[in-house]
This record gives C-alpha cells, structure tokens and sequence, in this order.
C-alpha cells in the first residue's frame, strides 16, 4: 500500500482532489466543479454548501479509489485567496462566499487607497488597496448591510468554512489571513489599524496558526466521509503561495507564473517588501518566506473569449488549442496587431477596474489567426508588465517556472520565454498549487525538513530557452504596449 495525502485545492471553478505520492505521482484525481453567481452586476459569490459537496465528494471519490492501492497519510488544503462569507452565532453563514472578482466595494477601495491610512495598511499588510480584499468588502457591507454585519460572530473565507465542517473549528492560516488586508505582515497578528478602520475587535476573525497546523479527525465530525480517525487535517494556505511551493519557485530567482482562468507572477523574499507604486502584494507564506507578486484577471478567459465571440465557434465546446494552432502560422507581433486583454478590468500592475480591452492597428490584411496571434502576445505582455514590477523591486529573476491551463500550449508557454527572455520550465504537474499542498502536509508530518528545499522534489519536464532575436522585438512592442495603455487610460 502506497502512502498519499491527499490534496483538496478549492479554486474558483472547482475543487481538485488530488491523491499524491510522496515522489509526486498522481494515484487518483477528480475535478469537481461550480458556478459562480452574479445577483447583481459586480457581485461575484458562490454557495458555500455547493463547495462543501464538491469537497466531500472528492473525498470520497478518492478514498474510494484508493482503497486497495494506497495508504491516507494526511489530508491538506490550498484555497482561492480573498474570499468571505459571514457566519453567526451557531456556525450559519449569514452570506454567500464574496470571491476575489467581487467588485461591490470599488469605490470604496479607490477612496481608501489615496487616504495615508490606506497607504499605511498596505505597508503593514502587503495587501495593495483593492476591492478584492476583505478589508473593502467589509467596509462594504459595514456601510450597505449594517444589520448582516452586525448579526455576523464571526467573518471567515472559504477554506476556514470548509476547515470547520471537518473539524469543528475556525481557524485560518497565516498565507490566507495575509491576503485579506488585515493581517499584520510583521507581527504575525490581525492589524489593529485595519481592524480600527473597519471598527472590529480581533474576536469577530479566527484565530490564527502555520500553514503546517493539523487537527486529528473526529468521527464525529467526518462521518460518511469515509476519512479514518485521527488522520492529520492540515490546514495547508492559499493557493497563489502553494503554487510556489509547488512549482518549486521558493528560492530566489525564480518565478512562479501561472495562467489558468486569471494569472499571476510570484517569487519568494525572506521578508516583507513594499511597493511605492503599491503595484505589487506581498504575502507570508511561512515567518521567513514571502510571496512577492501580482495578479491579473484576463488570463485563459480571454481565450476562451475570444474562441467563442471573436471566431464565432460558439456552437462548439471551447477548445483553447484551437487558439494556439491557428497562431502559429502568424509571424512574431502579429503583422502590427496589438492587444491589450483588459477585458476584465485589469489587477496588478495598474489597478484599473476601468481598463478595457483593444485591439490596436487592425488594417484590412488581418487574419482571424493574426487576432488569435495577438491575444496571445497581449496576455503575456500584460504578464511581463507585472514581471516588470517584481524586477523593479529589486527581484532578479533568472528562471519562470510555467503552471495552469495555458502550460497545455507549447507554443504559448514559448512566447512567454521570448517575451521575459528568461528560461521557462515545465514541471511535470501543472496541479502546482494542489501539490504545494501535499508538500505542507509532508512537512507538517515530519517527512519533509526543510521547507526551503522542497522546490527540489518537483521534477522538471521540459525547458523552454528564450529567442533572443524575438525577445529584441518584444521589447519594442512592450514599450508600445506600455504606452498605449497611459494614452487610453482617461479614455477607459
Ligand atoms: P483554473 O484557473 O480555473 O484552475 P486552469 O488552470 O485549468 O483553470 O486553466 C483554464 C484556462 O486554461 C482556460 O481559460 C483556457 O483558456 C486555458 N487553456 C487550457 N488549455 C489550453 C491550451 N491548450 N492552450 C491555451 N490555453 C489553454
């Protein structure tokens, strides 16, 4: 009987239950999907009960197929950061789960972010001032929904929701604290200046522990489930820091940039580190590592957009390689056709909820495959500009480690090598953030030592070397990409 742990990575559009081997072999995987809701424009919330099942089922997919083969060594969590739902007294959410899409508070964060207080928060937290934070959520629902706010005991995330449902307690681990704008970076603690401005006392937040924090089941409390008693329950962290971990981009130098639905770029500093422009967020992950980046919304949904609007194949599933083929006839820059994918407003580096999506020097030679070309170049400039920002906090970086969906696409993941002009590296899962959270759990039981070196347990399956002759060009276009964007700003 193989040992595993088994790793439950709730993400935005599903939980992935994942069975790992200590040497990173998969035993048994499922994808457990659902929707986001939209009730009013600029809500994004999900059904907290809808993800309970979706976990509880992936549990018992698992368990069920692992029976005979391997032995349940712990089970560990990774979650989407910034998410909250209000619970009361008797453990009842008061809300849906609001995600990090929920844009309900953005006037809120845009006045907060010029005021020195605003400013001061993001230097104690790391957390630039934006409407996806809790911080501005509950601001929100201080000022629009008094009665909830006041009614609520205690306000938690999703994976906190899904922790008490397994154990019977509320606890939140330092990587998800740290990206609600409310946790102290230095202190370790919840800020009391954040907490002042929302007008909360520490008592209304679960209290806080290490990623590596594991409750024995009870069962009691996971009965149906088929966990057997006394397995670790590690608490595990956010999703954006395991990815890290997972891709093994914890050591300096390197990159974790990751393209699923959304994307982000994030390396590892030793301690806090803070941006003038507040373009970049910093993230603990553990007391000496931290997780330097940015995150942007159009990522593979622009793909998918455009396959299904653009090139007008909304008759069939969305196929996202259909996009990479047809690019691949089209020459480096597209003939002219620049991009710039704000479809969705635009995170890091600008912070521009306004931001909106162009297509710049459209003339009549251009092609369908000529715009597939140019979307993909956009998404990876629009990546490079937050690389940009890492760069210009003093973060050399020497290697890109590649996760999500978009590493399916070998010739996106080389635009991505020419565009930094950096080395890009394909491990061998793309589950990055799911197998960050089965390393947690090694390390929490004591079969992993070093936390620092378990990059080293990723095996590397393919290297990307940049063009040096294509990333010459990319860098024009970056710096045309770049001011296209400051002429259109006032007119988004
Ligand atoms: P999530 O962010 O929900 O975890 P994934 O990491 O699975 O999702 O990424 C999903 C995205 O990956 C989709 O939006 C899709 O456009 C993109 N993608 C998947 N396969 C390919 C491919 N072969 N080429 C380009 N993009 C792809």
């Amino acid at each position: 009987m193989l040992p595993y742990v088994l790793s439950l990575d709730i993400g935005t559009t599903s939980t992935k239950a994942i069975a790992f081997t200590q040497d990173n072999q998969i035993m048994a995987q499922y994808s457990l999907g659902y929707p986001i809701l939209h009730p009013q424009p600029n809500f994004s919330e999900q059904n907290p009960t809808e993800i309970w099942q979706a976990v509880g089922e992936g549990i018992r997919k698992i368990q069920k197929d692992t029976q005979k083969i391997g032995n349940l060594q712990a089970i560990s969590f990774s979650a989407a950061m910034h998410s909250l739902i209000c619970v009361d007294k008797k453990g009842k959410p008061l809300t849906n789960c609001i995600i990090w899409a929920d844009n309900r508070s953005a006037e809120i964060a845009e006045k907060l972010k010029k005021t020195p207080i605003g400013q001061q928060i993001y230097a104690q937290t790391g957390a630039p001032i934006h409407p996806m934070l809790p911080l501005c959520k509950l601001l929100w629902l201080k000022e629009q929904e008094p009665e909830i706010f006041a009614q609520t005991q205690l306000f938690i995330g999703m994976k906190e929701y899904i922790f008490y449902q397994l154990t019977g307690n509320y606890l939140v681990d330092y990587s998800l604290a740290s990206a609600t704008g409310l946790f102290d970076n230095q202190t370790f603690a919840w800020s009391k200046l954040a907490l002042d401005l929302i007008g909360i006392n520490e008592s209304r937040l679960p209290p806080l522990v290490p990623i590596f924090h594991y409750e024995l089941s009870k069962p009691e409390w996971t009965e149906g489930l088929g966990i057997p008693e006394n397995t670790p329950l590690v608490i595990g962290g956010s999703d954006g820091g395991l990815a890290n971990l997972g891709a093994g981009a914890t050591k300096q130098g390197r990159l974790a940039l990751t393209i699923g639905t959304s994307g982000a770029a994030r390396t590892c500093v030793s301690k806090p580190l803070i941006d003038k422009q507040m373009r970049t967020f910093c993230y603990a992950l553990s007391q000496d590592l931290f997780i330097l980046g940015g995150g942007m919304n159009n990522g593979g949904i622009v793909i998918d957009w455009l396959q299904k609007i653009l090139l007008r194949d909304s008759e069939k599933p969305v196929n996202p390689l259909i996009i990479s083929e047809l690019a691949q006839d089209i020459a480096i820059g597209s003939d002219g056709l620049l991009f710039l994918p704000y479809l969705l407003g635009e995170r890091a580096p600008w912070y521009d909820a306004n931001a909106k999506g162009v297509f710049f020097g459209v003339q009549i030679q251009h092609t369908p495959a000529h715009f597939a070309r140019a979307v993909l170049e956009g998404i990876t400039l629009a990546m490079y500009s937050i690389g940009e920002s890492i760069v210009e906090n003093g973060q050399n970086i020497e290697v890109i480690y590649a996760s999500g969906g978009f590493a399916h696409s070998k010739f996106w993941v080389q635009i991505v090598a020419d565009v930094f002009g950096i080395k890009v590296i394909l491990n061998e899962s793309v589950e990055a953030s799911a197998w960050g959270a089965a390393l947690v759990a090694w390390q929490a039981l004591g079969i992993i030592e070093d936390f620092g070196q378990t990059g080293d347990f990723a095996a590397n399956v393919e290297v990307f070397e940049p063009n040096w002759a294509n990333h010459q060009v990319y860098q024009s276009i970056f710096k045309k990409f770049t001011r296209l964007y400051q002429v259109l700003k006032p007119e988004f």
